[in-house]
């Protein structure tokens, strides 16, 4: 069988006419299979949904229980059969519940890897490499200048600014879904004792980590009401970035603005969005994790994603590796 009759790119996501199922379709569909739950993957309105618990629980969480017509848990490491296609999910290390989703079928095996990341990450499980014949690969990051630095390092930073600042708080901008917990548990294993204050909006997800048995530590509520202004000096607040224009992150005392996102490798970039203390943390693959994941995947052949394919391709090509883009619309990376 030919890799392109196992899976495709139709407008609604990455198609696989045998098995009859999308992998992360960005319109509602009959059956889908999701990788992880940052929205511009898993969407709502699906006929049927597979995924992993967690990933269930996480779009529950986020669109209501309805989200779905009917709804499978995929368990890591088990196959199952959709229609003569055998699909097994394997850890992502991207977020809690992220999965690879490997496709296998007349001698053929593809991995769809959805978003991924190589570096130590207490908030979820770690990237396992599957040996496969096509391994199909985001590309956020897929320039030589993006390397991020050891995530521990950029915490320090912060802890750094807010021991030198006593009166100042730390305001902290990170995706609602998985940053936010990894810099939470991030500050957490470099000692940091005191409460943690959230936007409502992180509130639900940090809930549900933790009662997944991932320890975040003390919590509170990131409201200022009249008068307590002054509570929140030497403070570590975290908000989700759209957070950061409104009224709210003004009423904390002369906050630092920081940001954690792979992007803060431009410097101009975090420039731009004021934000003064720019953290390079990023739950995608750099450069070099990108390379390492295709070589220990052994296939013959890659297939770039959402990002910036050309480089990846190259490269690629230059280790005799065949490679292509392999255009999905719709994917904004939520979580980078
Ligand atoms: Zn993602």
């Amino acid at each position: 069988m030919r890799a392109s009759d196992l899976l495709k790119s139709r407008p609604e996501g990455l198609y696989c006419p045998p098995g009859d199922f999308f992998i992360d379709p960005v319109r509602p569909v009959e059956r889908a299979l999701i990788t992880h739950g940052h929205s511009d993957h898993a969407r709502s309105g699906h006929h049927s949904v597979l995924a992993t618990q967690e990933t269930l629980d996480i779009m529950g969480l986020r669109y209501g229980e309805d989200f779905a017509g009917t709804t499978q848990a995929a368990a890591l490491g088990q196959t199952i059969d959709i229609n003569g296609v055998a699909v097994t999910f394997h850890p992502a290390g991207h977020v809690l519940g992220s999965a690879q989703i490997c496709v296998e079928h007349g001698g053929m095996r593809i991995v769809a890897s959805g978003d991924y990341k190589r570096q130590k990450d207490a908030t979820c499980l770690p990237f396992e490499p599957i040996r496969c014949d096509v391994f199909i690969t985001e590309a956020t990051f897929g320039l030589p200048v993006f390397r991020h630095p050891p995530d521990h390092e950029e915490i320090a930073r912060v802890l750094k600014s807010a021991a030198q600042f006593p009166e100042r708080s730390h305001l902290i901008g990170a995706y609602a879904l998985g940053k936010a917990q990894r810099v939470m548990r991030l500050l957490r294993d470099a000692g940091y004792g005191r409460p943690i204050y959230i936007h409502g909006a992180l509130a639900k997800l940090s809930e549900y980590y933790q009662s997944q048995g991932i320890d975040l530590g003390r919590l509170e509520p990131g409201t200022v009401e009249t008068g307590a202004k002054a509570d929140f000096a030497g403070a570590i607040v975290i908000g989700p970035p759209s957070a950061f224009a409104d009224r709210w992150a003004r009423r904390f005392p002369d906050p630092i603005s920081c940001f954690a996102s792979g992007w803060m490798r431009i410097r101009q970039r975090a420039k731009q969005g004021g934000v003064e203390l720019p953290l390079i943390i990023s739950d995608h693959a750099d450069w070099d994790e990108l390379i390492i994941t295709i070589k220990e995947t052994g296939a013959e052949e890659i297939w770039v994603t959402h990002g910036r394919e050309e480089a990846l391709v190259r490269w690629c090509e230059l280790e005799g590796i065949a490679a292509r883009p392999l255009h999905l619309v719709g994917y904004e990376d939520e979580g980078d």
